[in-house]
């Protein structure tokens, strides 16, 4: 059983992909484009939340706030590791869902989850294996799909130590509170315990602004990638 999905961001975490890219996702599924995130993890454990089925509905609430799908995997949240397995279960959801576009994490994360690099590895891999011919028999008679837009969105955990000179924003402006309110929905990561916790509004807001501010809008979202930049390139693809 395929379905064809206009964009896919995976996420090593539920949450990952919705500070990076929350106001794009749900501006495009404004749009019409049928959008889902696929998380590799549960992101459970985590300090303050004693049970996963708490943080799996925060994630679904998250979605539907942004009026996407969502798959959550099941890889070990703390202990991901990019291996041949992980690559395996990836493309398999990639050859079912047959994004036209997908976005991952990119760069390491030294301050935060080791598993934010590993989701990198395991998605530049599965995005390859997802093409390859002559393996349907070990992807349940999934036939090969090519996915030529591959980007990466941007969470400001990650370091800069590499030139990133693909790189082009999203204006989330008119998204800016639809993402806040996405964020808000895990109340087990980012409201529990304010104490602890970055206060994550002035978080998003910062950068939000920071990046908006490099191409004179209220808010924005920074994209990386391998291709030529326009400013409406994921509308340019997916018409
Ligand atoms: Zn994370």
């Amino acid at each position: 059983m395929s379905e064809n999905f206009d964009l896919i961001a995976v996420s090593p975490h539920p949450d990952d992909a919705e500070i990076g890219c929350g106001g794009t996702l749900a501006l495009l599924s404004e749009m019409g484009y049928r959008i889902a995130i696929v998380d590799l993890t549960n992101g459970e454990p985590t300090p303050f939340n004693d049970d996963p089925q708490v943080r799996l509905n925060e994630a679904s609430k998250a979605a539907k706030i942004l009026g996407i799908e969502r798959v959550t995997l099941d890889l070990p949240n703390r202990k991901l590791l990019d291996s041949i397995e992980a690559r395996m279960i990836l493309a398999k959801e990639l050859r079912r869902m047959r994004p036209k576009i997908v976005i991952g994490m990119q760069g390491m994360t030294p301050r935060a989850s080791p598993d934010h690099y590993q989701s990198q590895l395991i998605f530049d891999a599965a995005v390859f294996y997802s093409r390859l011919s002559k393996w349907e028999d070990i992807f349940d008679g999934l036939e090969p799909w090519r996915i030529e837009n591959v980007f990466y969105y941007y969470t400001a955990r990650e370091l800069l130590t590499q030139s990133q000179p693909l790189q082009f924003t999203v204006d989330i402006s008119t998204h800016f509170e639809t993402k806040k309110s996405a964020l808000l929905a895990y109340k087990s990561q980012f409201r529990a315990h304010p104490s602890y916790n970055p206060p994550i509004i002035d978080w998003i807001e910062g950068m939000g602004r920071y990046f908006g501010s490099l191409t004179g809008c209220k808010y924005a979202e920074i994209f990386y990638g391998s291709n030529i930049m326009t400013m409406n390139l994921f509308k340019h693809i997916l018409d």
